[in-house]
């Protein structure tokens, strides 16, 4: 599983990496955002901490990240039939045309690669659907005819071939025109551009996968995952993807990088690890992919990594894994602070101000890893993910437990690139409020983050009486709910100071000004107008800033003031604001241990859901003024090994600065 940027995410709703008690890591001079073009940003990222690896470490890093990059052209290919035909057919005419290249028109053209580049295909990454051209057809037709046949592949003939073949596929909206179709009542796999499947219809394909399953195995294989499913000689079968199978080129080369770097793994253990999906890779049995996934989940070693047909959003019928890779390594400071969380879970739950009679006696508090990016590849990059969960075989999830990771040099830099974009100056009421988010709000955002995965959700306990699932549509968002007032009410505890977490209550005030902001008006740009809040994390927030801004009328805890024609909700009181959390806390556990649903139904009803319209609109004419890119992506950086008489004595690092000439690069060096 998979955790993205939330589309549109304001200034500091993502958590980002941070030295201890310094706030958020401001490098100046660094340029984050390196391009920026449709709805998308590109950003760099950084590798805080890889030249103090060992050089062992370092080199494990460089064999694993050639790997992540040789697979780029796989996902190409499982993205559509056409995919990696198109993108090197446009970067014949953007490496060869010779004509006026300064024109409105040749930079649409730009825009059109670049987002082929980005969505790895002619897809939208997120919706799916087909993005169309800026560019006319002419145009289109002038490009290919003046380029030099020597930048086109041989294979895709002449250029009146070029033309006749992918005009309909680029400018026709009615071909092929979503990749993952999930219409219900019609035939997803006929109707998706995705090329899992050919010549099959679903019905047929799932029958194939019908008899091949045995519903009473306890350990049952992930089948499909690992190919195509055609119809051969009138008989649908599967295509494996393995050496001497289909993409048998791109996996050798992958292989080959695994080979070397299984040579300097940390210890015994994780080159076993890297000698089974070797394995994998060669016979493309998926029982080996089981075997490699449970010795995955119990290596601790510092470098890590995600190498192999992974995450089913791709495939409609959620079977067939997109290729993907992740090179990173532990982020010891993050990874302490969550420890330090969960080994004092018992004195969090013995404080909390709900009744004792809701507490548990015993609780333990989960730890999550943190964790440094050095390469993102396939499905993971241009856009990365921010939390990743793997593997994803259930039984493997409760025989062996997972791996739980957040991207904290990812977020980081997605936090660091939102900070000057205008946002927070946009809804925030003071120079006060926008320097303290400045300089606390990404160590306050961590921080929540982490009292609320470690502790919140672990803490509290039902009544004997209660089932669980008492309080059914509402659930959800109260338990959302419960974990963030557990958040909020110890970040201001004198208890973050003692344990070192925090340097003073700055962090705790900066994460109310956001909580509130947010809650009350900026998410708001998220929904589209006339709309109520449906998401269960927004309801949450949208109830505790409701409802702490009604019970504080009185002593003025928020005040919603207006300057300039424009709406602002400032926090006047942080300790009654304090209170009001740890109030709400109570009577939400209450809820929860007793399953109240009437109580939790009025709650959320009440606070959550409904919109004053006058306030969205005014939301949602801000935002658009502010011009923001809603998804983002990243720039890799360079490895260059340094080479002292045919021995690799170091591993330099580099950020590139360009999008397209990374991708010129990439298409160069590891592809066919
Ligand atoms: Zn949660």
């Amino acid at each position: 599983m998979k955790h993205f940027f939330i589309a549109m995410c304001c200034a500091i709703t993502v958590c980002a990496s941070c030295s201890r008690h310094s706030g958020p890591v401001v490098e100046d001079g660094f340029t984050w955002e390196v391009d920026r073009f449709a709805d998308l940003r590109v950003l760099r990222y950084q590798v805080p901490g890889f030249d103090s690896l060992t050089l062992q470490q370092k080199k494990l890093i460089y064999y694993l990240s050639e790997a992540a990059l040789c697979g780029r052209d796989i996902l190409y290919d499982q993205n559509s039939k056409d995919g990696l035909a198109v993108r090197k057919m446009l970067e014949g005419i953007y490496a060869g045309y010779p004509g006026d290249r300064t024109t409105e028109e040749f930079r649409r053209f730009e825009v059109y690669l670049k987002r082929v580049w980005f969505s790895n295909g002619i897809y939208h990454h997120y919706s799916s659907d087909k993005f169309v051209p800026g560019f006319s057809q002419t145009s289109f037709a002038d490009y290919v005819q003046a380029t030099p046949a020597e930048f086109f592949p041989e294979q895709l003939g002449s250029a009146a071939d070029i033309i006749k073949r992918f005009t309909p596929i680029l400018f026709d909206p009615t071909v092929a025109p979503k990749r993952v179709s999930q219409e219900d009542g019609t035939d997803l796999v006929l109707g998706s551009a995705c090329n899992y499947y050919e010549g099959v219809t679903q019905a047929e394909v799932e029958a194939f996968y019908a008899r091949m399953t045995d519903t009473s195995a306890t350990e049952p294989p992930s089948y499909g995952l690992n190919s195509k499913v055609v119809k051969e000689n009138g008989r649908v079968v599967e295509k494996l993807w393995k050496v001497g199978g289909m993409y048998s080129e791109w996996i050798s080369q992958i292989v080959q990088w695994l080979e070397k770097a299984a040579e300097v793994a940390e210890n015994e253990h994780q080159a076993e690890v890297i000698r089974t999906l070797i394995t994998y890779y060669k016979t493309g049995n998926l029982k080996e992919f089981d075997r490699y996934n449970i010795l995955w989940v119990r290596d601790t070693s510092r470098v890590d990594f995600v190498n192999g047909f992974i995450e089913v959003y791709g495939d409609p019928l959620g079977r067939k894994g997109a290729w993907e890779s992740v090179v990173n390594f532990r982020d010891e400071e993050a990874t302490a602070r969550t420890e330090v969380l969960s080994r004092n879970a018992q004195w969090f739950e013995d404080h909390s101000p709900v009744d004792s009679l809701f507490k548990k006696k015993e609780v333990k508090g989960v730890s999550a890893k943190a964790i440094t990016v050095a390469m993102l590849g396939g499905d993971c990059y241009p856009a990365s993910p921010i939390g990743i969960n793997l593997p994803n075989a259930d039984w493997i999830r409760k025989e062996y437990g997972s791996k739980s990771v957040t991207l904290q040099n990812i977020t980081n830099a997605g936090n660091q690139a939102s900070l000057g974009n205008g946002f927070l100056e946009e809804f925030a009421w003071s120079d006060d409020e926008i320097s303290r988010a400045r300089r606390y709000g990404a160590l306050a955002d961590v921080l929540h983050t982490d009292l609320h995965e470690c502790l919140g959700h672990a803490s509290g306990q039902l009544l004997d009486t209660i089932v669980g699932d008492e309080l059914k549509n509402y659930a959800s968002t109260l338990e959302e709910a419960r974990a963030d007032l557990f958040a909020l009410y110890y970040l201001m505890d004198d208890k973050m100071e003692e344990l070192g977490l925090v340097p003073d209550r700055n962090v705790a005030r900066a994460a109310y000004d956001a909580y509130i902001r947010n809650g009350l008006f900026t998410q708001l740009v998220r929904i589209e107008y006339g709309r109520t809040v449906e998401e269960a994390h927004m309801r949450c927030r949208k109830m505790i800033a409701e409802w702490c801004f009604e019970h504080g009328l009185e002593h003025r805890v928020i005040d919603r003031r207006v300057r300039n024609g424009k709406t602002y909700f400032v926090v006047r009181d942080y300790n009654r604001l304090r209170d009001l959390f740890g109030e709400l806390l109570a009577e939400v556990q209450r809820i929860k241990s007793e399953g109240d649903y009437d109580a939790g139904r009025e709650l959320v009803e009440t606070y959550a859901v409904q919109v004053d319209p006058e306030l969205h609109k005014e939301a949602l004419e801000r935002y658009k003024a502010l011009n923001l890119a809603p998804f983002t992506g990243f720039i890799n950086p360079h490895y260059i090994p340094v080479i002292e008489n045919n021995e690799i004595v170091d591993i330099k690092i580099e950020y590139p600065d360009d999008f397209a000439a990374q991708m010129m690069k990439y298409s160069q060096n590891y592809s066919k």
